[in-house]
C-alpha cells in the first residue's frame, strides 16, 4: 500500500524526491531489486519522498501482466512507494505536447536514416540529417539537435562526470514507428514528478548528459545523479528477460534483501540473519553510506554469493 508523503507539505516543495522507474519487460529481478533498494534507501535514509513510476511506453518489448507483477514483488519485499504510481501509458497527451513545443522552438528535426544507414558508426548519430530540408516523405523519426555543449556533473558514486554533447550525438525522442522514445518520457515524468535524486543503472550513465539537456529545455534543473553498478550474468550480460534472468522469489524475501545490500557495499550485519524483511530494510536504511557502493559498472551475480 502506498504510504503518505513524508516531506510533503503543500507549501514548500520537497527537498527530496526520488523514483524508481522500472520497464515491464518482465518480473522484478535482482538486478532491479538492487536499483529500487538502492533508489528506496538513499530517498528514505533522507526522510525523502520515493515513487515508482512504470515505464511502459513500449509495448512490443512488454511483457503482459509484468507490471502488476513487479509492484507486487515491491510490496513483498517491504519496498513502499508513496503516491499513486505514474504509468507512462497514460501519458501521451503530454508527451505530444512537448514534441510540438519542441517542434515549434526548432529544437528537432525529422531523421529517415535506417538502422543499416547507420552500422558502423559506433552508436553515434553522425548528423546525416541535420540540415535536409522536407525530410518527412518517408517515415521518420525525431532527433534532438544537440548543441556544441560539454555537460558537466557530479555522480554521487561515480565522481565526475564530463561529456561533450557532439560525442554523444543528436539523440531520438519520437521513434520511426511512432513510439515515444524513452530520453523523452523519462525527462517529461522527472520534470513533472519533481525528482530531484536518481539512482539508477550504470547503463543509464552515458544517457545521463542528453537528459540534462532535454531537462533544460524543459526548464528543469539538473536533478542530483547517482549511478550504481549493473548486476550481471558471469560472462558480463546484464541480467534482462532476454537471457532469463529469475523472478525474483516471493516467499522469504529476506535472504535477496541482504544479497542486494551485499550487492551494493553496505555490508549488513551477521545479525540480520533471522530477521524480518521491515527489520532489514530499517537497518539498511539507519546504515546507508552510498560512498560504499562500488564504482564499477558491472557487479557479476557469482561474485555476490
Ligand atoms: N526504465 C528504465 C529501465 O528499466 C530505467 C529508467 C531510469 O531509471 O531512468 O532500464
Ligand atoms: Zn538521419
Amino acid at each position: 500500500m502506498p504510504t503518505a508523503n513524508r516531506n510533503a507539505n503543500s507549501e514548500e516543495k520537497p527537498n527530496y524526491v526520488g523514483r524508481f522507474a522500472p520497464s515491464p519487460s518482465g518480473p522484478l529481478h535482482f538486478g532491479s531489486l538492487v536499483a529500487a533498494l538502492a533508489s528506496f534507501l538513499d530517498a528514505r535514509s533522507q526522510n525523502g519522498i520515493w515513487r515508482v513510476r512504470m515505464e511502459d511506453i513500449d509495448p512490443p518489448r512488454e511483457q503482459p501482466g509484468a507490471a502488476r507483477q513487479i509492484l507486487k514483488s515491491l510490496e513483498a519485499y517491504g519496498l513502499h512507494w508513496d503516491d499513486q504510481v505514474l504509468y507512462q501509458s497514460r501519458r501521451h497527451e503530454t508527451y505530444r505536447h512537448i514534441i510540438s513545443d519542441l517542434k515549434t522552438r526548432g529544437l528537432v528535426y525529422p531523421c529517415t536514416c535506417t538502422r543499416k544507414d547507420l552500422r558502423g558508426q559506433g552508436g553515434v548519430y553522425p548528423g546525416t540529417c541535420r540540415d535536409k530540408t522536407d525530410n518527412t516523405k518517408s517515415p521518420y523519426a525525431l532527433r534532438v539537435r544537440c548543441p556544441e555543449k560539454v555537460i558537466e556533473f557530479q555522480d554521487l558514486i561515480q565522481g565526475p562526470i564530463k561529456y561533450a554533447l557532439p560525442d554523444l550525438g543528436d539523440f531520438i525522442i519520437q521513434r520511426k514507428d511512432g513510439l515515444f522514445a524513452y530520453q523523452l518520457a523519462v525527462c517529461a515524468d522527472d520534470a513533472d514528478q519533481g525528482i530531484t535524486h536518481i539512482v539508477r543503472g550504470h547503463d543509464l550513465l552515458n544517457a545521463t548528459p542528453w537528459q540534462i539537456y532535454l531537462l533544460s529545455l524543459l526548464n528543469t534543473a539538473t536533478p542530483a545523479y547517482a549511478h550504481i553498478p549493473v548486476i550481471t550474468l558471469a560472462n558480463g550480460d546484464k541480467l534482462s528477460k532476454q537471457n532469463h534472468a529469475p523472478e525474483i522469489p516471493l516467499h522469504q524475501p529476506e535472504q535477496q534483501l541482504i544479497n542486494a545490500l551485499q550487492a551494493l557495499g553496505q555490508s549488513p550485519d551477521a545479525e540480520l540473519h533471522g530477521s524480518s524483511v521491515s527489520e532489514i530494510l530499517q537497518w539498511g536504511i539507519a546504515h546507508w553510506q552510498i560512498e560504499k557502493v562500488a564504482k564499477q559498472p558491472f557487479v557479476p551475480l557469482a561474485a555476490l554469493s
